[in-house]
């Protein structure tokens, strides 16, 4: 019988836990609350909900709406729970979060594979379990984060995430916009440039400094790094800083004309696909409504599609390319796995998702089979996609998106492509359920 050490109950601990005691196998889940809690969480239960109830949306057609029906084929333990305590909410998948957190703690106190002991782990120390599974989420207890630290190396684990919005790249404008890398370095199709008249400029930034930005929890008020400001904190140090800093227009002529613009804003492609662009250096921490009104006002993103939201908060998370096998495995140690948003995925659902694939890895592994990935274009497969074959020099968590998941189906009408996606990720999900 194989025997699991999990470390944390929360979301991805007790998902993970679940699907190996249905295996089978034998689990020792540590949880450090209610002995030592976090900053974020409230009450003692297992898998709680830090802040919003909500799974978001339940449309099958978004990301993350494919992902939860993903999940539920292989019988997840979150989205049982989370169905049984859902609530009205229109699209969004919402739940009461006290009975959601009281559902899984039971379904985990009902299994007899499992063993919770309230306790807090601060070493990787396997002793004689077969694997290790760390999912201690983005408030990591210090102890632990020093030997995670320790067992990385340098440039492992941060503690800190900063993240551009993310735009869909046939929702800009391309008649404003011009390709050009920063003095013609580097392939010519990498960037995007807005570029901006000095009234543009002007009235762009006065908009940043008149945004409502998201409060501060307690714990995340820690000093920025220098390199890693809010664009509108950038902007609040004197009008002519942002033009210093990420919109610096020198080297960026137009490429016809061969003007200099006053500003430019410079998108990026995004790692993984060619259909969506990040905002260079435009790390926020504006509230979504007004993340809109400021970034629209860029000329060619009048009519932006958001991926992905900008944010920037507290969060323990991996270098998962440089570290992270596409089944969350280290790749030093191959009984050390990681799971949940420790990994670099980002959310309650994606969080959880991580627990249920590592449940399934484990479980191969322990039969002598291979630890095989989930193929990319499924929603669940984009997740290790995500961690183990990003940029490592510019990883970020991410939250499910389309830009993630595998493209297999090429050109074609955008609702059509949509349809056909989630039918091929469907049917590759369905193949594994047995
Ligand atoms: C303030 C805040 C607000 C958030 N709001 C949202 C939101 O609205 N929506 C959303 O989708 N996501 C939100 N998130 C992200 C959310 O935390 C994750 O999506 C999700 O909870 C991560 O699941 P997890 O299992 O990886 O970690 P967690 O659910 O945090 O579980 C980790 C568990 O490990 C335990 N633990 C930590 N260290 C140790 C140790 N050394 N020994 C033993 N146990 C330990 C913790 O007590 C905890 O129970 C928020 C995060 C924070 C910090």
């Amino acid at each position: 019988m194989t025997r699991v050490k999990i470390i944390g109950a929360g979301l991805a601990g007790s998902e993970c836990a679940f699907g190996l005691a249905r295996r089978g196998h034998q689990v020792d889940l540590f949880e450090m609350r209610p002995l030592k809690s976090t900053a974020a969480h409230q009450t003692s239960n297992l898998a709680e909900l830090v802040c919003s109830n909500s799974f978001r949306s339940s449309n099958i057609t978004n990301a993350v709406g494919l992902l939860k029906a993903e999940m539920a084929m292989l019988d997840s333990l979150v989205i049982r729970c989370g169905t049984e305590a859902r609530v009205p909410a229109g699209d969004a998948f919402a739940v009461d979060r006290e009975r959601f957190s009281a559902a899984v703690t039971s379904a985990i106190a009902a299994e007899p594979n499992i063993t919770l002991r309230r306790d807090e782990v601060t070493s990787l120390d396997r002793g004689d379990y077969d694997f290790l599974v760390v999912a201690t989420g983005p408030l990591t207890s210090q102890p632990l984060f020093d030997a995670i630290s320790e067992f990385l190396g340098r440039d492992g684990l941060y503690f800190y995430d900063a993240i551009a919005p993310i735009l869909a790249a046939d929702s800009l404008d391309m008649s404003k916009l011009y390709w050009k890398s920063r003095y013609g370095k580097g392939s010519s199709t990498d960037y995007l440039n807005a570029p901006m008249t000095q009234v543009q400029y002007e009235a762009f930034v006065a908009a940043l400094l008149s945004a409502e930005v998201f409060a501060p929890h307690d714990f995340e008020k820690a000093a920025h790094f220098e390199g890693c400001l809010p664009v509108e904190e950038i902007a609040s140090r004197g009008i002519e800083t942002l033009r210093f800093g990420p919109m610096k227009p020198v080297g960026l002529e137009h490429p016809v004309t061969g003007e200099r613009p006053h500003a430019v804003v410079q998108l990026r492609k995004e790692d993984l696909s060619d259909d969506y662009f990040n905002i260079v250096g435009f790390q926020t921490k504006m509230r979504v409504p007004e993340q809109k009104r400021v970034i629209q006002m860029i000329p060619g993103l009048e009519n932006a599609v958001f991926a992905r939201f900008g944010s920037m908060h507290r969060n323990t998370f991996i270098n998962g390319p440089r570290h992270l096998r596409p089944t969350f495995q280290a790749k030093t140690d191959d009984r050390i796995f990681f799971a949940g948003q420790i990994t670099g995925v980002e959310g309650y659902v994606e969080s959880s998702a991580v627990g249920l694939l590592v449940a399934r890895y484990i479980d191969a592994l322990s039969r002598n089979a291979p630890a095989t990935p989930l193929p990319y274009h499924t929603a669940l497969g984009a997740l290790g996609r995500h961690v183990a074959e990003s940029n490592p020099d510019r990883y970020q968590p991410s939250n499910v998106t389309w830009a993630l998941i595998e493209d297999v189906i090429g050109r074609c009408r955008k609702i059509e492509k949509r349809d056909k996606q989630v039918a091929k990720a469907l049917a590759a999900i369905e193949q594994k359920t047995s």
